[in-house]
């Protein structure tokens, strides 16, 4: 983990990464929404992000997320893990985007809920590009399906796609491995938003393979390691807010 007078630092660097990156794709900086993934890391940090201007942040469990954001002001806050259905009443009505719906029965149960609130509930729906077992997400092959299950639910905003490519093999550079993926989720969504013109965005890249990702057309990337360091062993707690 860093110390909260370095995150200027990082965060220009990755700005200036992606800056690069759209560059070169012949895109706009402006339309790549930087996602901090602050998950390990405390409230202090996440708010010292949000302080250097990096409002967007990311958790990967429900739990952290909803604990962690008690003491953070002026975030909004995107879930970018796997939610198990019981969750669901942690998350919605919260202004959370929900990156990581995988399945119709999580479809169902969030737009249930956000019926019960009068709430409009926005995700992403995600795809396991590289078929890989340590991944969540839906199969390629089912995700127009599940894209048209999904925004037919009344209380449900279906707003782009997300994923995230396997791990590379020893060796193999992170932004070639990675770009076919990226290519695939792009291929996904051109094809949704010709049904569904609302199905705009790409969260795709990370820290080692931002680069492919914006060029492949990524709307929002989610970064951690390159802003906040290493992660901690496990998630932050509030008890352990003194660590
Ligand atoms: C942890 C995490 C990230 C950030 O990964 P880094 O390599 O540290 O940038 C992005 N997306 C998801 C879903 C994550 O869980």
């Amino acid at each position: 983990m860093i110390v909260a007078g370095e995150l200027a630092g990082r965060l220009a660097d990755v700005r200036s990464r992606i800056e690069a990156a759209a560059e070169r794709a012949g895109r706009r900086e402006q339309d790549v929404l930087l996602i901090g993934v602050t998950k390990t890391h405390p409230p202090q940090l996440a708010q010292a992000a949000v302080d250097a201007g990096l409002a967007d942040l990311g958790e990967n469990r429900v739990q952290e997320l909803v604990a962690k954001r008690e003491h953070v002001e002026g975030a909004r806050w995107h879930l970018i893990g796997q939610l198990q259905r019981n969750k669901v009443r942690d998350v919605v009505g919260r202004q959370v985007l929900v990156h990581s719906v995988d399945r119709a029965r999580l479809a169902d149960a969030l737009s249930r809920r956000a019926e019960q609130l009068d709430a409009l509930q926005r995700v992403l729906i995600q795809v396991n590009v590289g078929d890989d077992p340590a991944k969540g997400g839906c199969e390629v092959g089912g995700t127009l399906d599940l894209v048209a299950y999904a925004r037919g639910l009344p209380n449900l905003a279906v707003e782009g796609l997300m994923t995230i490519p396997p791990l590379p093999p020893t060796g193999v550079d992170p932004l070639e491995f990675a770009q076919p993926h990226f290519a695939t989720l792009r291929e996904l969504r051109d094809q949704a938003r010709e049904r569904f013109p609302e199905v705009l965005h790409l969260s795709m890249g990370m820290s080692s393979d931002l680069e492919a990702a914006v060029a492949e057309g990524a709307t929002m990337v989610r970064i951690g390691t390159a802003l906040f360091g290493t992660r901690q062993d496990g998630p932050w707690r509030p008890e352990e807010d003194a660590r």
